[in-house]
C-alpha cells in the first residue's frame, strides 16, 4: 500500500514511521521546509523515544521518504492521512485552517480514487468540510474523481507514541462507505495481530470520541486535584484515597494522580474545543467548565505552597526546578504547567535555576530569559532556597538526599508530582510539601 501523511509532527511522523516499518510505502509531507530538510538529513524535529532509529531504518530501506509538497504525489496512493495541527482559535474552537488547506491541495492534485483520513483532532463536521473543499477543487478542474473521507482519531501518548501506535488499545475508524472501511481495516491489519481492536462507527461519532476521551481523562485529573486540595484541609491523604478508590474496577487505578495540573498539546485545547461545541449547540458542558477552572488554579498550587514554605518571601530567593516538559519522556513544552509557575516566580523576583534532561532547548524558547539552565540536576541546587519537582522524569525518583542537602541553602522540597516519601525526607531533615497530604504539610526539621 502506498500512503501519504501530511504533517510531520508528533502524530504525522510517528504514523509515517510506523506504517513504513510494517512494509508500506510512505511519503510524509510537511510545508515547513526546514523540518523536511532536517528529516532528509536524519535530524528529528522532536524528541520521542525510539523515533530516530525507526525513521532512519525505514528511510535506509527505501520505504519512508519526505517532501515539502504533495504536488504530483498522489498517483497510486491509497490513503492520505491529514495530521496537521488544529490549534485553539481565539473563541476556544479548533482552528481548521491547516486541515482545510490540505483538503484544497488534495483536490488540486487528486488523480484517482483514494481515502482522505483526518487523523488530526477535529470537531464534528470537519470531515464534511474536508470533503466539500476537495470537491470544490475538483469542480474547478472540471473533474469528477471519486474519493472517500474518513475519521481516524489518534490516541497515541507522547513519550510512548511508538508503542501506542504499534500496539494500540483500539483503533477508531469513522467511515461512510464500505469501501473506505475495508481499505482502512486492511491498512491496520498488521497492528492487530494480537486481537481485533478496530471500532468502526459513523464519522461524527468517531470525531466526538477523541474529544470525549481527552475530556474524560482531563476530568479524572481535575477531580483528583480537587480531592487532593480537600485532603489537605481535612487531614486525609490523597495517596491512600487513590489506592482505595482505584481498587474498584469500575473506577480503575490509572490516571488518578494529583499534581500540578494537566498541560500538553492536547488536553487544554481539546477541552476548550469541546466546550465550544457544547455552547454552539445550546448545550454548555458544565462539568468541563469546572475541570478547566480547577486545572488553571492547580498550576499555581505549588507557588502558594512555596510562599508558605518561604514565609511569603519569594523575591531574592533562588529556586531550583527539576523538570520542565509537560510530562516525562518528551520535550513538548506546549501548555506545560512549568511555564506558568516559572513566569510567576520570575515576576515575583526569584532567581530560577532549572534542569530538564531533554526539554531545555525547547524550554529556552518559551521561558523568560532570566531562567538559568543547569548542566545537571545537582548544579540546579547550588545555593537554592527550595526545590520544585515539576516533571517526574525517572532520573529524579531517587536523588542523593545528602548531596542535595549539602548543596542547598535551605533543604526545602516541593513535590509537584507526589513522587517522594514524606517520612524519608523528614528523617533526612528535609522539609517537604506534596500535593494532597496534610502529613507532609506539618513535617518540619
Ligand atoms: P505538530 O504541531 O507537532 O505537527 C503539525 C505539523 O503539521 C507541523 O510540522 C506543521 O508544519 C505541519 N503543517 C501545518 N500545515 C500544513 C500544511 N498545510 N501542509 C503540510 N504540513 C502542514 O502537531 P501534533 O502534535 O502532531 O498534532 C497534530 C494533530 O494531532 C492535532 O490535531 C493534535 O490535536 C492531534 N493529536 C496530537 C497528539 C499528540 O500527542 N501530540 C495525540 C493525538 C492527536
Amino acid at each position: 500500500m502506498k500512503i501519504l501523511v501530511v504533517g510531520a509532527g508528533y502524530v504525522g511522523l510517528v504514523t509515517g514511521a510506523c506504517l513504513s516499518d510494517v512494509g508500506m510505502q510512505v511519503l510524509v509531507v510537511d510545508n515547513n521546509q526546514q523540518k523536511i530538510k532536517d528529516l532528509q538529513a536524519g535530524i528529528m524535529p522532536i524528541y520521542e523515544p525510539g523515533l530516530e532509529e525507526l525513521v532512519k531504518r525505514n528511510v535506509q530501506q527505501g520505504r519512508l521518504s519526505f517532501s515539502h509538497s504533495l504536488h504530483n504525489q498522489l498517483s497510486k496512493v491509497s490513503v492520505v492521512f491529514i495530521a496537521v495541527g488544529t490549534p485553539q482559535d481565539a473563541d476556544g474552537s479548533a482552528d481548521l485552517k491547516y486541515v482545510l488547506q490540505v483538503a484544497d491541495e488534495i483536490g488540486q492534485n487528486l488523480e484517482d480514487y483514494l481515502v482522505v483520513v483526518t487523523k488530526s483532532t477535529v470537531p464534528v463536521g470537519a470531515a464534511q468540510k474536508v470533503k466539500a473543499g476537495i470537491s470544490r477543487q475538483l469542480q474547478n478542474r472540471g473533474l469528477n474523481i471519486p474519493f472517500d473521507v474518513a475519521s481516524n482519531p489518534e490516541f497515541l501518548k507522547e513519550g510512548d507514541a511508538i508503542a501506542d501506535f504499534m500496539s494500540p488499545d483500539r483503533i477508531v475508524i469513522g467511515t461512510e462507505t464500505e469501501k473506505a472501511k475495508n481499505i482502512l481495516e486492511e491498512l491496520y491489519k498488521p497492528f492487530l495481530l494480537n486481537g481485533f481492536r478496530i471500532i468502526s462507527m459513523d464519522i461524527p461519532s468517531a470525531e466526538l470520541t477523541k474529544y470525549a476521551a481527552n475530556a474524560m481523562l482531563a476530568t479524572r485529573i481535575s477531580f483528583m486535584n480537587d480531592m487532593a486540595n480537600l485532603c489537605e484541609l481535612i487531614g486525609a491523604d490523597i495517596h491512600q484515597v487513590r489506592r482505595g478508590i482505584g481498587a474498584d474496577p469500575r473506577i480503575g487505578n490509572k490516571f488518578l494522580y494529583a499534581g500540578i495540573g494537566y498541560g500538553g498539546a492536547c488536553f487544554p485545547k481539546d477541552v476548550q474545543a469541546l466546550m465550544k461545541t457544547g455552547l454552539d449547540n445550546g448545550h454548555p458542558l458544565r462539568i468541563l467548565n469546572a475541570v478547566e477552572q480547577i486545572n488553571a488554579d492547580q498550576k499555581m498550587r505549588l507557588y502558594h505552597k512555596l510562599e508558605e514554605a518561604l514565609e511569603g518571601m519569594i523575591a531574592g530567593k533562588t529556586i531550583a526546578v527539576w523538570g520542565l516538559s509537560f510530562k516525562p519522556q518528551t520535550d513538548d513544552m506546549r501548555e506545560a504547567p512549568s511555564v506558568v509557575l516559572i513566569k510567576a516566580l520570575i515576576a515575583a523576583g526569584a532567581r530560577v535555576q532549572a534542569y530538564d534532561p531533554v526539554a531545555m532547548p525547547v524550554a529556552a524558547q518559551v521561558l523568560p530569559e532570566a531562567v538559568v539552565f543547569s548542566t545537571d540536576e545537582y548544579q540546579a541546587l547550588q545555593e537554592a532556597d527550595a526545590l520544585l519537582l515539576l516533571t517526574e522524569w525517572r532520573m529524579f525518583r531517587s536523588p542523593d538526599w545528602d548531596r542535595l542537602k549539602s548543596l542547598m541553602r535551605q533543604p526545602i522540597v516541593l513535590d509537584g508530582r507526589n513522587i517522594y516519601n514524606a517520612e524519608q525526607l523528614a528523617d533526612k531533615g528535609i522539609r517537604y510539601w506534596g500535593i494532597g497530604t496534610t502529613k507532609q504539610l506539618t513535617t518540619t526539621i
